[in-house]
């Protein structure tokens, strides 16, 4: 006979995560009780992941245990939030044991890097879908937001930003790439890294930081908005990757770091004196800076106005 929902939840899903002192009642009664810790906020995110419109459906069930708290872990590292406690909605077609444990590796080993504890959830018969609802602290009044930008930041972005748009244009037969090339762009879409370190490094540094889940240039024409600004990028100090302009050719690369989403990056504004304390903030991690906000609205290259499709952000099925 196949598992219940309740001998599911018993076997792959309690105790997932890294264990935490705050968790005062866990996975089993009708509510976890959560202990915050004086002084500091709450930054509270969710974001769902649907088989066949977030992720193939042929994506190993590891991966997308892992992919579904990477993005949730990114939004709060945009905030520059430290993450503490998860709750995860499953909807499954069938009760596949072995299709569970995977998924729950996959979550339980990024949870416990980022000590995140796994608190509750739901879970019920559908069509493939993962939703992480994350919550973590941030110190009262030092959250980064997309709202702080002023005229004259320098506009900055972590990683290789377009990496995983070539990965998931390779998975999807879109892309060409030798093997050494194809494998590392696949895992950049397959495991995105959420810069927990770096957003929280970055608090009293960035004036606004946003991550990059639908595309460089649309993500920034948010921070923009938000910030009631626009911005000018430099087109030479975009950090184009090697095997990005190997596999995709310098113009495709330009197009995939500025419109691929998914890259989890994080891209941020920083006043235009603060490069070596943006520096030090970052340490071994690499960060670009791209450009600079402008008072005039709208997101140019070099002076001259993205094109409206890019700034949109990149469409996985166009
Ligand atoms: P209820 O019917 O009261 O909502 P459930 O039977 O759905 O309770 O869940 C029992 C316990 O298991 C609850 O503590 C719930 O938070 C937890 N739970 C259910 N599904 C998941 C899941 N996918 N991940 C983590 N915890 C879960
Ligand atoms: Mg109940």
């Amino acid at each position: 006979m196949p598992a219940g929902e309740f001998e599911l939840i018993e076997r792959h899903l309690r105790g997932l995560g890294a264990a935490r002192g705050d968790v005062v009642l866990g996975i089993g009664d009708d509510a976890a009780l959560l202990a915050p810790p004086p002084g500091q906020q709450l930054a509270a995110a969710a974001d769902t992941l649907v088989a066949g419109v977030h992720f193939p459906e042929s994506l190993a069930a590891a991966d997308v245990g892992h992919r579904v708290l990477a993005v949730n872990l990114s939004d709060l590292a945009a905030m520059g939030a430290e993450p503490a406690w998860a709750l995860l909605t499953l909807t499954l077609p069938r009760p596949d044991e072995d299709w569970l444990a995977a998924f729950a590796a996959g979550f339980g080993a990024l949870a416990r890097r980022f000590d995140t504890a796994l608190v509750g959830g739901d879970t019920t018969a559908g069509p493939l879908t993962a939703t992480v609802a994350i919550t973590g602290f941030v110190p009262a009044g030092a959250a980064l937001t997309r709202a702080g930008a002023r005229p004259g930041d320098a506009v900055w972005v972590s990683g290789w930003p377009g990496e995983a748009a070539a990965g998931l244009a390779l998975l999807q037969g879109r892309l060409d790439a030798p093997a050494a090339v194809r494998e590392r762009l696949v895992e950049r879409f397959r495991r995105p890294e959420p810069r927990v370190g770096l957003g929280r490094a970055l608090r009293g540094i960035a004036t606004a930081c946003i991550d990059v889940s639908d595309g460089l240039a649309g993500d920034l024409a948010k921070l923009c908005t938000a910030s009631g600004t626009g911005a000018d990028l430099v087109a030479a100090a975009l950090p184009l990757s090697a095997d990005l302009a190997a596999c995709a050719g310098e113009a495709g690369a330009r197009r995939l770091l500025l419109g691929g989403g998914d890259d989890y990056e994080l891209l941020f504004t920083a006043p235009a004196d603060a490069d070596a304390r943006v520096a030090a903030a970052a340490g071994p991690l690499g960060v670009a800076r791209i450009g600079t906000i402008t008072a005039a609205a709208g997101v140019a290259l070099d002076g001259a106005p993205l094109p409206r499709e890019l700034v949109r952000g990149y469409d996985h099925f166009r």
